[in-house]
């Protein structure tokens, strides 16, 4: 049995009701049922709650079934969820892999459940700070414009000042009335002043929300984007992609024999090469070609507008590059030696989605240090779609 997530909470009420536990719906539990004759009315509505009850407990046994996934509170909740479409992104990843014709594991389900979770919470907090942009763009507009109205109607009532003290001479309420307009003009300017206070304040405001979105997306380690940033960037390529008929590729590189750098020289030592591989690599990255860090010593290249054989032409004079390197450990000056990554990458059009094709990357990665490390070797797209 799979020891699962305990924070996966996707222990739906409803269907932990069903099996009696939790709150009970109306209607749900034997003590809410109703004395007396049934009402007809309600009677069909009962009935039809029941098929539908029934019908998504066939939904849920048949999914289960069909994927010899073994019943435990998790899956049973997962599936209830994809059923009833109450975790909508969930059940878009089992739909993918449902196309990909790859296998639904309990392991697999835990996976797609903690991304699709961590999907939502992306996404949510996106909106979040879209919105509170949007906010303080207006608040910056309307400052700026109240702003320059306090400035017109300050130097409007200076020249009036120096009008009125002129006047004054024929008389004492004018005079007074100079007076009032003088107290007039300080009031208007404190305000423009602090006018201006707020408009500081508010780019300081907007420019910090900026960094924060800016920092959620990049690895600290590298500087390079990060996994979640690579998915949306994956998301959005593959659209643009398939919309202008354009090639996209993806590939999978991971450091060579990595835990031998560590042992030998220590983790702040790793972390150095890591950060060295990371620079290496993203020299290829421009606006059409994205390195992310994946995770761990495991970095994606994202390749829109080339072949796979293109592709496989920058990547693999990388991969030369970074072999040619020799590395030195700063700390002790003892050499790192030679430090290699192995590479696989796959035609992202080829495949029937950019996660079927993700995985014939990492499938070819595989490939790559199976045959040695140090290469980059390409996915047969054609019999990967096919199998
Ligand atoms: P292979 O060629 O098969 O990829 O061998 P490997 O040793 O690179 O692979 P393995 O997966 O056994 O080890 C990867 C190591 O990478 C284990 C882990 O400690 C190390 N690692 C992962 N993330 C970091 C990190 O952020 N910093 C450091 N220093 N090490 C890391
Ligand atoms: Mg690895
Ligand atoms: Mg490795």
């Amino acid at each position: 049995m799979t020891a699962h997530d305990p924070n996966l909470a996707h222990g739906s009420r409803g269907i932990l009701s069903w099996f009696g536990f939790g709150a009970n719906r109306r209607g749900d539990g034997p003590e809410d049922e109703a004395a007396g004759a049934p009402d007809p009315e309600e009677h069909g509505i009962e009935d039809r709650r029941q098929r539908r009850q029934r019908d998504i407990l066939h939904d849920v046994g048949s999914f289960l079934l069909t994927h010899h996934i073994e019943v435990n509170p998790f899956t049973l909740a997962a599936a209830f969820d994809i059923m009833t479409g109450a975790d909508a992104t969930l059940a878009r990843l089992v739909e993918e892999r449902v196309q990909s014709r790859l296998s639904i594991t309990t392991e697999w389900l835990e996976d797609a459940a903690r991304s699709a979770d961590r999907e939502d919470r992306m996404a949510t907090l996106d909106a979040l700070m879209a919105k509170l942009e949007a906010s303080i763009e207006e608040f910056s507009k309307t400052t700026t414009e109240a702003r320059s109205a306090t400035t017109e109607y300050s130097s409007a009532l200076e020249a009036h000042v120096g009008e009125l003290e002129q006047v004054s001479k024929a008389g004492a309420v004018i005079a007074e009335l100079a007076t009032i307009a003088k107290v007039m003009l300080d009031r208007t300017r404190e305000i423009e002043q602090q006018m201006n206070r707020s408009e500081l304040e508010t780019k300081a405001l907007q420019d910090s929300l900026e960094e924060a979105r800016r920092k959620a997306n990049i690895d600290h380690l590298t500087g390079l984007p990060n996994r979640g940033a690579f998915e949306t960037l994956l998301q959005a390529e593959h659209a643009a992609a398939v919309e202008n008929g354009e090639p996209l590729c993806v590939a999978f590189c991971d450091i060579d024999h990595f835990k031998r750098v560590n042992d030998t020289h220590g983790h702040e030592a790793g972390d150095r090469v890591l950060r060295s591989v990371a620079q290496s690599l993203a020299k290829i990255s421009d606006d059409r070609c994205h390195v992310a860090r994946h995770g761990g010593e495991e970095f994606v290249v994202l390749f829109r507008g080339k072949t796979l054989d293109e592709a496989w032409q920058v990547l693999n004079e990388a991969r030369e590059t970074m072999a040619e390197r020799r590395l030195i450990n700063r700390a002790t000056d003892v050499p790192f030696g030679r430090i290699t990554f192995s590479g696989g990458l796959a035609d992202v059009l080829a495949y029937p989605s950019p996660r079927a094709a993700l995985k014939a990357a990492d499938d070819a990665l595989y490939l790559a240090k199976g045959q040695g490390r140090n290469r980059v070797i390409k996915a047969d797209g054609e019999i990967q779609a096919a199998a």
